[in-house]
Parts: structure tokens; sequence; C-alpha cells
């Protein structure tokens, strides 16, 4: 089976689920409180696993309970953890999240914890067949952007295809584009890095190939409900509608395009063909409430593509 090599966070999530967002300043008595398994990393592995590729995942954990509950989930959704840290005397990453139940919008404070202390080093010291043996490389931004440069350089040299989703945003993103394939910003992300406004698709183009000319090989734009873009360096650009679907909580929607993406790829599909899925991934993800909840399996993927297939449109540009 195509294997995926995850390298990033794996954080607790408590979510509370509210009539609407508390204003700053403002306590709201409501709500429920769900836990589970967060973090970027973590999210995006069991993604990419539920999508149908083996994951390996590279992260590091808090020496707590938060750690050892997060450890217990991966290994429970068969991600193999067989390089993963334990930090001694640190705590797990934590997010405090709140969801407004009217629009499924949502607010979210992350205590990196044992992801900050993931290094370069670590990933120096990763043994050659981790790259050797998985396809593609998927890394987000909630660990130190060297540590991530450092596993991207290494997947590159190793001959794997690189994705990075640049979330959330860092500028230092921008010095590491030479060792990656495929970026995947959403639009806030996208317009920090291009360091431009995208209201049209025409500015999400340039913005584009903004960052294709400062050395990424293509770029999947995620535009929430309306899709995503994909700008491919030498096939053009493409937009691909959002299916309809009924959002209860956004939380985990980009994890869920990221992973499928990444799964597609390394099954060998196109970045076209790869980036449709992703996009049924993300429209299923907003369907359940909670980050790990409403992550798709492979067959739901297949099954929303069938029943409703959308077809990419070429752009002109
Ligand atoms: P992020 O969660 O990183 O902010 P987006 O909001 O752009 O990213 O969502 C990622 C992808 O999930 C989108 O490109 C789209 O494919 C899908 N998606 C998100 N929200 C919706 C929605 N309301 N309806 C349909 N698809 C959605």
């Amino acid at each position: 089976m195509p294997r995926v090599v995850v390298l990033g966070s794996s954080g607790y999530d408590l979510t509370i689920r509210l009539p609407r967002l508390p204003r700053p300043g403002e306590t709201l008595l409501a709500g429920d409180l769900l836990t589970g398994l967060g973090g970027k990393g973590a999210n995006q592995a069991i993604a990419a696993r539920r999508s149908g590729a083996e994951v390996s995942f590279f992260t590091a954990f808090g020496d707590d309970d938060f750690g050892r509950r997060a450890r217990q989930n991966l290994e429970s959704e068969e991600i193999e953890l067989t390089h993963a840290k334990v930090v001694a005397g640190s705590a797990n990453q934590v997010a405090l999240i709140f969801v407004g139940e009217t629009d499924g919008q949502n607010l979210i404070g992350v205590a990196p914890g044992a992801s900050a202390l993931l290094s370069p080093e670590d990933v120096e010291q990763l043994p050659l067949d981790v790259f050797q043996k998985g396809r593609v490389m998927l890394a987000a931004l909630e660990i130190r952007p060297e540590t991530v440069e450092a596993g991207l350089r290494r997947a590159k040299k190793a001959g794997m295809i690189t994705i990075l989703n640049p979330a959330p945003v860092d500028l230092k993103a921008i010095e590491i584009l030479k060792f990656v394939d495929v970026i995947t910003p959403n639009e806030t992300e996208m317009s920090a890095l291009a360091n431009m406004e995208i209201p049209e698709l025409n500015d999400a183009l340039g913005a584009a190939r903004n960052l294709i000319a400062k050395g990424v090989g293509a770029v999947v734009l995620t535009r929430g409900a309306r899709g995503c873009v994909v700008v491919d360096e030498t096939r053009g650009a493409w937009s691909i509608d959002g299916h309809r679907v009924k959002a209860i909580d956004t939380v985990g929607a980009g994890d869920a395009f990221n992973g499928a993406l990444a799964a597609s790829l390394s099954e060998g599909l196109s970045l076209l063909d790869a980036a449709r899925r992703a996009n049924a991934a993300g429209a299923l993800a907003v369907l359940k409430p909670g980050a790990q909840g409403g992550l798709p399996s492979r067959l739901q993927i297949d099954v929303l593509l069938e029943e409703e297939p959308i077809k990419p449109k070429r752009l002109d540009c």
C-alpha cells in the first residue's frame, strides 16, 4: 500500500460548542465540552490513513496524560509511530477551541508544549529508510519551520513528493518553498504569503504565480465552501467548485483536505485528480463536529464523488 510520511504536531483538543462565538471580554455560559486528539499533524495523519494510505507519523508527544491519550488514539487509527518522540518533562500540545453553532465559525488558541521541541536535529537523526519507504511527505507549521525545512529537504533528496500546508501561517515558509512540490494555503494564508489581498479568483491566480516564482512547484488554494484552485507550474490553472453541503463545524476541513491530497498523490493520481478527492474530503469534514470525528473514510469520499461528480474547470490565465 502507498505510504505517506506526516511530519507535525499531535495535540489534544478541548472544544466548547456555543450558540455563537463570545466577544472579547464576554463570558458565555452555555454549550458542551468535547475532548479528543487534535493537532494539525495528527489530524492530517488520520485523514491520510482513512483516505487509504499507510501512514508513518513523526511527531513529539508530551510526557503527560494528554500525550499518552494522543498516542493511544493514533495507535488505534493504525498510524505507525516507531520514530515519534516523547519529550520528558514537557506538556503535550493542547488547543482550546470555541465553535459558534449558528455559522460553524471557530476561534482557536494553541499551547504548543512538546510540539515546539521537535527539532531539526531530531529529523536529521531519522533513519534514511523512513524517507525511502514513503512516496509523499506532508508537513504543516504547528512545529518549528526549521524542523519542517529539515524534513522537506530530506524528503526531496529521497525523491518523495513534498506537500507543505502553511498553517498556521508563518512567513518563514517562503524561505523553504524550493523544497516544496505542492503548497496548500487557505485564502488567509495565501494572502499573507503572497503579501496581497485576493478578493477575486484572478487575484488568487496572481498570488499563486507569485509563489511559483519563489520556487514552489504547484499551489492548491483552498477556498472553503467555494472549493479549491489548482495552479501548476507546467499544466496551468483549474478551479474545482465546493460540494454542496451544510457546514456544522469547519474545524478540520483543511486537515481532511491535506490528508486526502497526500494519500491520493501517494497512489500515483495526478495533482488535479488528487485535489478532486481532497475537495470531497474537506466537504465531508464540515458535516460533523470536532476536528477528527469528521475526517472521512475512503468509501465516503468515493460515494460523495459519485453522487456529486464535480468537474474541474480550466481557468484562462
Ligand atoms: P481551512 O480549514 O484550512 O481554513 P478551508 O476552509 O479552505 O481550509 O477548507 C478546506 C477545504 O474543505 C475547501 O477547499 C473545500 O474543499 C472544503 N470545504 C470547507 N468548507 C466547506 C463547505 N462549507 N462546503 C464545502 N466544502 C468545504
